[in-house]
């Protein structure tokens, strides 16, 4: 029998862990894995796991006929789609124990099968997961575990084409489970591009970036996908959502917004219109090492509040750069760079330059602080493959991030590292270093992203995942009580919910289950994610 048995047209993907099957660490990454799992004092992880350990309920109810050949129950497949890439999903994969898997995954091959599915299932009490590229880091491709009769995973990678580009208004109607990779490559020919680039690029899609409102490139001004949406398509259980082309509109409450962000909940994103770019030829970049983090705030901040709006700009603190071995690896350190399609922008980069040697940065010198950048570029994209086989040994590696106003950005900072710092000495009774750098930065305040690892308490895999839940309920309520929000691009799903449903004022969220309620009448849309009953 094979094992990897799969309706999907792509290249069959690890259910444990980040990738493809077939990927692997280079030999020098792998001994610098293996050196920080002996440095948490741990054992390296047996093998990853296969779909013969383990045993899946048969589906609770079969698809009509007439649908049929759409849906696989594969275990393969079913395993894929048991839930998205957090630190949670891979470690109950390596524990061979994932909460819930679908009874089917679905792979409609356009929008009429869509309705098919959603009608079928709205009259079954079947609950239907919108699933992407499946790399939600909070629980939000999980199946419900109760009050359905059944579950499908509808995978929305047949949904892969660049269907047609307006080169007068530069823009381009793009289907919702094109990968991103695919996204650009369906662009080049024309000279444009999304960039749209989050950290999950090649494993995710358009319709997860917009019903998450996912963080990508730019640090600066076009920070979410938001900011290139132009019109959307949802298809609902009670029909579908077009929204009109337009460039701005003052009429009302935007359908477009609510559609951002919907996490699945409300429908099943099929396609959009979105604003592209010219692929930029005028590039100018420099990377500042500072003596503290007090001074590179001040700089970040007097840069974010310049109107230069670099198109990256992401600082790493002296954790984050020990940690990422970047730069001098002791000194916080800021990445500044600037881009065009149209004009030269060394002028802007000098301007900025200048404001950085005001308030202490100092520049790189090797290949004009351009290593710094790769460096550090090479890790953040390698990283996910890091983390896998750490999680397998018992390691807890994970990350949050939130977004705060600079007036109180001092002592979140601190205060947030504090909280969590101490969440996890009392559950693992050990010291974890937490290290954080500057995503994404505007005018009124910095997207912090922070990032640990510690070695879970004795007990294996289930004393871990014990710690994390712990852990993480520390991290949701520090960054709300010290005045951040719950998510700055990583969205709401299940595991941020404790934080939403204090951020969001209540006579909202009621609004909002009334909105879902009149798109997904049976509820049978994501349940448990974003809002309503978990
Ligand atoms: C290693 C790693 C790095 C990451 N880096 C970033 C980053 O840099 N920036 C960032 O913002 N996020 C990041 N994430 C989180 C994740 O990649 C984003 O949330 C991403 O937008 C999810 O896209 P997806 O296609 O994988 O969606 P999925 O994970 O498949 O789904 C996410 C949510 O969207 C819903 N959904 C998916 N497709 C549709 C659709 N067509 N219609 C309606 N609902 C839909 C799902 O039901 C679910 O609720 C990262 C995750 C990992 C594991």
């Amino acid at each position: 029998m094979n094992h990897t048995q799969t309706m999907s047209q792509r290249p069959a993907r690890r259910f444990w862990g980040w990738g493809a099957l077939q990927d692997h660490l280079l030999a020098e990454e792998a001994s610098v894995v293996a050196e920080a799992i002996a440095a948490h004092g741990v054992d390296p992880a047996g093998p990853p796991p296969v779909v013969q350990e383990f045993t899946l309920r048969p589906p609770r109810v079969a698809p009509p006929a007439a649908l049929g050949d759409m849906f696989s129950a594969s275990a393969f497949d079913r395993l894929n789609h048991a839930g998205g890439k957090s630190y949670a999903d891979l470690v109950r994969m390596w524990m061979r124990q994932p909460p819930e898997v679908p009874d089917w995954v679905c792979y409609p091959p356009d929008e009429a099968a869509i309705v098919a599915v959603l009608d079928w299932a709205s009259s079954a009490g079947v609950a239907v997961v919108p699933y992407g590229g499946g790399s939600s880091v909070v629980g939000g491709v999980e199946p419900p575990a109760q009050s359905v009769a059944a579950s499908v995973s509808l995978d929305l990678e047949r949904l892969d084409r660049v269907i047609e580009v307006d080169r007068v208004s530069r823009a381009a109607l793009i289907e919702g489970g094109t990968y991103g990779p695919d996204i650009e490559t369906q662009l080049r020919p024309h000279g444009l591009t999304l960039r749209h680039f989050p950290q999950s690029f090649a494993y995710s899609t358009l319709g997860g970036w917009i019903a998450t409102r996912a963080g990508g490139h730019y640090a600066t001004l076009a920070t979410h996908i938001d900011d290139f949406v132009e019109s959307t398509r949802m298809v609902t259980p009670a029909g579908t959502v077009q929204t009109r082309r337009l460039p701005g509109s003052g009429a009302g409450p935007a359908p477009d917004r609510l559609i951002l962000g919907s996490e699945g909940a409300f429908g099943v994103i099929t396609r959009a219109w979105m604003r592209v770019q010219e692929r930029p030829r005028f590039r100018a970049g420099r990377n500042f090492r500072f003596d503290t983090m007090e001074a590179a705030c001040a700089a970040l901040r007097r840069l974010a509040q310049s109107g230069l709006h670099p198109s990256n700009c992401r600082l790493l603190d002296a954790a984050e750069v020990a940690f990422a071995r970047v730069g001098d690896r002791v000194s916080p350190t800021l990445i500044v760079a600037f881009e065009s399609a149209n004009h030269p922008v060394d002028a802007w980069m000098v301007l900025a330059a200048e404001i950085i040697a005001d308030c202490g940065g100092v520049a790189l010198l090797d290949h004009g602080g351009a290593r710094a950048a790769d460096e550090w570029r090479t890790v953040f994209l390698r990283m996910p493959y890091y983390r896998d086989p750490m999680v397998g040994a018992g390691v807890i590696v994970d990350t949050f991030e939130t977004a705060v106003t600079w007036d109180q950005f001092p002592a979140f900072y601190s205060e947030v590292r504090a909280s969590v710092a101490e969440a996890i000495q009392r559950v693992c009774k050990r010291v974890a270093i937490i290290s954080c750098r500057i995503t994404h930065v505007y005018p009124d305040g910095p997207a912090p992203y922070f990032s640990y690892s510690v070695r879970g308490p004795e007990g294996g895999l289930a004393s871990a995942l014990a710690a994390w839940r712990d852990i993480k309920a520390a991290s949701n309520a520090a960054v709300v009580q010290f005045g951040g929000t719950i998510t700055h691009h990583h969205a709401v799903g299940r595991d941020h919910r404790s934080g939403y449903d204090i951020e969001v004022p209540s006579l909202m969220r009621s609004a909002y289950l009334d909105v879902k309620r009149r798109f997904d009448p049976a509820g049978v849309m994501n349940p448990g994610v974003l809002i309503g009953g978990l």
